[in-house]
């Protein structure tokens, strides 16, 4: 039966293609047949972390607090029940001695024919005890893992092997996983979870494929190898479509395509209004190797590199000088002498670190110690990344972007610490750009409104325009509850961004826009008639917003401004920004 689940739009097109489910636990099971010979010792090892989950459960109930509420010693019983059950121990056995499974995939096997069984059960409590088999296995996976996390080469395994037309359908997914994607083949991805802006919603659209977010109970609802449709414009996900609804959207699929071969003429016109206003466009990037995409599509330069990526998700500690160094070089040589604006490390809200050697690894919160607030108080850290970018300054125009400054005492310091990183590789010889340029984000309210002293310090700015709205508006932008007051158009927005522009050009200090607000087309004429001249977006979303541009008229769009800046009413705002785009 063909029904649709509605979500948020966070990257644009039409995906048609078959579910690829991602369950918690087969998300992280590595499938591999064992050596023949081997499948005894496979079964040891699983009967040791049956052992190993079992005594957790014994240490659990011992450690439990005096306090702590009758269920929870009763619920650690019934999970201990679970794990003796033979049948739970026999069966996956059975299968990595006939069918050579490893120990994790056959366990897996199992939990998937469970859960599969329990969804059938009518009578609702019983229903819910599938979840009891989920978390008792799950601890089993750990043990087998002998770690507290598992691995995620499972799913790229999976996703190697699949065709071009898996749609992935997952609870939520990780911006460093997310990051990890684009290595992979898939045409489009819906997660239950996430907000428009989020961190991972942004690597998505850097990867150009259809997508939608906040599809509540998505990876509930939808099977394996279901058929899909994801309109990534509508952020509407079809299941089991109807020939007739499969043969719009293919079609759809045919214009879009054909619109994207028209957008591809554009590469090398240059990017003017139709009154002769230059416009700057350049890219947002994550690692170097989607620099040579950014000069593909014709981007000036780096407006944004997220250095942070390079930092999360490792395994054995954080880079070091050295390969900080040449990730830096590689993406400098690579963008042949323009400018690459590396941001300085900007870890928390959603981006973790996940190292489990850093004492700071985690669920920092958006108001809590990050970006650079996190930097300074690791200064060794902050100076190391220093010394790595202005080493690298010596090799092309690499520019220093800090985020999220929003204190004095911040700039202070941080502009005393790229001294003293200037210092330590005078000390030791080492060449650098020592006419580096400087910048600040302007990305906490508290910072656009004190502008004069970020243009006192600072060689250009560049309006994050994500975490301006997220701050300004008081929403956290990984929420999809509160997704629908995420909102680029609330008149306190568009003031802060006129006035920071403003501000900047009359000190003639270069003002950019690097928030998503940049590369989202249907807002190019407004940051136009702000005065924007200067725009940094993911690759993708380059041309469209080039396009936009061809066709303005500046003095036209800034005599329609003064009415969009003094509306507060949000009806009248939008049908004068739709009057601006015609
Ligand atoms: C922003 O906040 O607009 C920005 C560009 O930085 P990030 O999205 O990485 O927080
Ligand atoms: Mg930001």
């Amino acid at each position: 039966m063909s029904f649709a689940l509605h979500g948020l739009s966070v990257s644009n097109g039409v995906a048609i293609g078959h579910a690829l489910t991602i369950s918690a636990a087969s998300l992280d099971v590595t499938h591999q047949f064992i050596a023949s010979g081997s499948e005894e010792q496979e079964v040891v090892r699983l009967q040791q972390a049956f052992e190993l989950a079992m005594q957790e459960l014994h240490d659990l109930k011992d450690r439990l607090p005096e306090d702590a509420p009758e269920e929870m010693s009763a619920f650690l019983d019934v999970h201990r029940l679970i794990l003796e059950d033979i049948d739970l121990r026999q069966k996956p056995e059975a299968l990595i001695l006939k069918r050579r499974y490893n120990a994790a995939w056959a366990l897996t096997t199992v939990l998937d024919e469970l859960l599969l069984a329990f969804e059938e059960i009518d009578d609702p409590y019983l229903k819910e005890r599938g979840a009891d088999f989920r978390q008792v296995i799950e601890r089993v996976l750990y043990a087998l893992n002998g770690s507290s996390e598992l691995s995620l080469a499972p799913l790229y395994q999976k996703l190697d092997r699949q065709s071009a037309d898996a749609i992935i359908v997952a609870q939520d997914i990780a911006p460093h996983d997310m990051m990890r994607f684009k290595e992979l083949n898939f045409c489009a991805f819906v997660t239950d979870f996430g907000g428009k802006n989020s961190h991972t919603a942004i690597v998505a659209r850097s990867l150009d494929i259809p997508a939608a977010v906040g599809v509540k109970h998505a990876s509930e609802i939808i099977q394996q190898d279901d058929l899909l449709i994801v309109d990534g414009d509508k952020g509407i996900v079809i299941v089991d479509p109807s020939p007739m609804i499969l043969e719009a959207y293919r079609q759809r699929q045919a214009e879009i395509k054909f619109s994207k071969e028209q957008l591809q003429l554009l590469k090398y016109t240059p990017t003017k209004t139709i009154d002769g206003q230059q416009i700057t466009l350049m890219a947002n990037i994550e690692t170097p190797e989607d620099a040579p995409d950014a000069l593909d599509s014709g981007a000036l330069g780096v407006g944004l590199y997220r250095s942070e990526f390079l930092f999360m998700n490792r395994k054995g500690g954080l880079p070091e000088e050295e390969e900080q160094y040449r990730a830096y070089v590689k993406t400098i040589e690579a963008m042949y002498g323009l400018p690459v604006n590396i941001r300085t490390i900007d870890i928390g809200a959603d981006k973790n670190l996940d190292n489990a050697d850093h004492k700071l690894s985690s669920n920092i919160s958006p108001l809590g110690l990050r970006g650079i607030r996190w930097s300074l108080s690791e200064p060794e850290i902050f100076l190391t990344q220093l010394r790595a970018i202005l080493r690298a300054s010596a090799h092309g125009k690499a520019q220093i972007l800090i985020p999220m400054l929003a204190q004095a005492h911040e700039i202070e310091l941080t502009l005393e610490l790229i001294g003293e990183a200037k210092r330590q590789l005078e000390q030791r010889q080492q060449a650098y750009n020592t006419d580096i340029k400087i910048g600040a984000m302007i990305e906490i309210p508290a910072a656009a409104l004190i502008m004069p002293l970020f243009l006192k310090y600072f060689d250009f700015v560049s309006i994050g325009t994500n975490d301006l709205i997220q701050y300004t508006l008081g929403i956290d932008r990984a929420d999809n509850a509160v997704a629908h007051l995420y909102d680029p158009l609330h008149p306190a927005i568009l003031k802060l961004i006129y006035d920071i522009i403003q501000a900047a050009k009359k000190e003639n200090i270069p003002v950019s826009v690097c928030g998503e607000m940049a590369g989202d087309s249907q807002l190019t004429r407004l940051l136009l008639a702000m005065g924007l001249t200067d725009f940094s977006m993911h690759s993708s979303q380059l041309l469209t917003v080039k396009r936009e541009i061809l066709k303005a008229y500046i003095a036209d769009l800034t005599q329609q401004l003064p009415p969009i800046l003094s509306t507060y009413e949000p009806e009248l705002l939008n049908a004068l920004v739709t009057k601006l785009n015609q």
